[in-house]
């Protein structure tokens, strides 16, 4: 929880720089780990609410979806919040279908977690599947191993099409 008072920006905009910390499960069950976030930004009064204009920045381990294995996630995102009182609900639903693809949040006291913000940034930023790589090998079927390492021991799974050749012999 890291709350601001929206309030505070209604004379002059306010800056703000700010660290969060985000729980891993704010990103999904591939996130091992999230630190090092930053949020900085500014707020600023527009219409019958306010505009935060900023920027969520970390870094995150993840599972890859492929080997399991663990590798790091770097993320930067831009982000512009509409914040609305929720007296304005009924009115501002029109505007804001001709606002378009702008972010709009409803808020029934002027105050904002700026915590609970880059949690819902951090998460859309995700992908889908994470993968270490687009190459990743995966693991073996059989015994698990992570093939990124090299070989595992298992034999190569035979291909009955091939089969007959494995016992040809050159007549002589
Ligand atoms: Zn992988
Ligand atoms: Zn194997």
């Amino acid at each position: 929880m890291l709350w601001i008072d929206l309030t505070h920006a209604d004379r002059e905009p306010l800056v703000f720089s700010e660290r969060p910390t985000l729980a891993p499960q704010s990103g999904g069950e591939e996130v091992v780990s999230v630190g090092g976030v930053e949020f900085d930004g500014r707020v600023e009064r527009a219409g019958r609410g306010y505009l935060l204009e900023g920027r969520v920045q970390g870094a995150a381990k993840l599972h890859c979806v492929r080997c399991l294995a663990e590798f790091d996630f770097q993320f930067g995102e831009r982000l512009e919040l509409h914040l609305l009182p929720s007296s304005a609900l009924p009115q501002e639903e029109e505007k804001r279908l001709e606002m378009g693809e702008l972010e709009v949040r409803y808020y029934d006291e002027p105050k904002l977690d700026l915590a609970e913000v880059a949690a819902e940034q951090f998460a859309l930023t995700l992908p889908m599947k994470p993968l270490c790589a687009e190459t990743c090998r995966g693991i073996c079927p059989q015994c698990g191993a992570n093939l990124n390492l090299g070989p595992c021991p298992c034999p190569e799974k035979s291909d009955d099409r091939w089969a007959p050749l494995l016992h040809w012999r050159p007549s002589e």
